[in-house]
């Protein structure tokens, strides 16, 4: 909701000017790559021991179903060893020392206790615990690759990976993932506030439909409620106050889709968690759901031109995505759907014009940057 117009004849399209950040390149000639792979590695060896130890409070229960704990601690070897020859990479190229020298801590508190040579602790089920594994995992996995994607098909080829605020960005990416359980514990009670409205006659009917088209049903549905709510969320002031969150980062990037107010992710989530709930399709259509709807939110926010060829014309791909999030003044308020452009087609809110990118990212009116006052921002009047 940041202003009523979508169309405006006479804007002019143009190039987004991005600012040179040479001091923030990271290349393995500068010792910048090697200082901060060493001291994430670090970091990173340090909570999987600490999982190790807790792993009742430290770690998710659906992850630990299929962890092979062996497998983990040649895994956390590799991340020690690989942490301390970045760091002496880094020292040698004489840049960046102090990332090294954080690499080098943490992964010295991870030997001291106990290393990759650690007793795994069996876990307690039914407990709620910290997500510091699926943060971890996330991490690595999304680091790898987002930012090789963003590489090989940069939009924005000027857009270091440490652009400003990726720090704050950092902050909700730890705190989504490390959360996890508390979001799906508060999804699965909002769920179970309309076990009445279940139909087990109508749920083995989904059932028995073909596995592809019980992923369409869920696929459809979902655009359909996350295209309203998202809207509903724009048009609102004291809603968009919420929203306004993830829409202030002027950066776009595979960082920047994390920036969201815990209240509105929560309450998307839950909305999908509800209708799954409600639907009782097949355990195997969910899972390939959620997990293809993660990703295709993760990538819609690259910095990223995807070769994704036609697929534009159907899918939410990162240009029309990007769009949603420009300030350029006949974007504004368009483009809400978070899976395909037919809800927006239909309801008169699609803007893509295929030639162009936005000139600029975030809202026209100005948000705290720090995690604290974005969350405390839409209490405030
Ligand atoms: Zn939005």
């Amino acid at each position: 909701m940041q202003n009523t117009t979508n169309t405006n004849e006479q804007y002019q399209y143009g190039e987004r000017q991005i600012e040179a950040m040479p001091k923030k390149e990271m290349t393995l000639y500068n010792g910048q790559l090697a200082g901060y792979i060493s001291s994430f590695l670090g970091v990173f060896s340090f909570l999987a021991v600490l999982c190790f130890l807790f792993p009742t409070y430290l770690t998710t229960q659906t992850l630990r179903e299929v962890y092979n704990p062996d497998f983990l601690k040649i895994m956390l070897q590799v991340g020690m060893w690989a942490s301390i020859l970045f760091a002496v990479i880094c020292i040698v190229i004489e840049r960046r020392r102090k990332l090294a020298i954080v690499g080098v801590l943490y992964t010295s508190w991870a030997h001291l206790l106990g290393g990759y040579s650690i007793n795994y602790e069996q876990a307690t089920d039914d407990v709620f615990s910290f997500g510091f594994d699926w943060l971890i995992l996330a991490f690595i996995i999304s680091a790898i690759i987002c930012i090789t994607l963003e590489k090989t098909f940069p939009k924005y080829k000027e857009q270091v990976v440490l652009r400003p605020k990726w720090k704050l960005d950092m902050v909700y990416f730890s705190v989504n993932h490390l959360l996890i359980t508390g979001f799906m514990l508060v999804g699965n009670w909002g769920c179970h506030q309309f076990s009445w409205a279940i139909n087990e006659d109508f749920q083995a009917q989904i059932r028995t439909i073909p596995v592809i088209l019980q992923f369409l049903i869920i696929f459809m549905c979902a655009d359909f409620i996350l295209y309203w709510s998202h809207r509903v969320f724009h048009i609102y002031p004291k809603l968009w106050k919420f929203h306004a969150v993830h829409h202030s980062t002027e950066h776009m990037d595979w960082l920047a889709g994390s920036r969201s107010h815990m209240v509105h992710s929560v309450f998307e989530r839950s909305l999908i968690m509800l209708l799954l709930f409600l639907l009782g399709a097949d355990k195997t259509v969910v899972d390939t759901y959620i997990i293809f709807a993660a990703t295709q939110a993760v990538l819609i926010h690259l910095n990223s031109d995807l070769p994704v060829g036609w697929l534009r014309f159907i899918l939410v791909t990162p240009q029309f995505h990007h769009w949603h999030h420009a300030s350029d003044q006949p974007a504004i308020d368009t483009n809400f759907a978070a899976h395909t452009v037919l809800f927006d087609r239909l309801f008169g809110t699609y803007h893509m014009p295929i030639k162009y990118w936005p000139k600029k990212y975030g809202t026209t009116k100005p948000l705290p940057q720090t995690y604290i006052g974005q969350f405390l921002y839409p209490f405030k009047d």
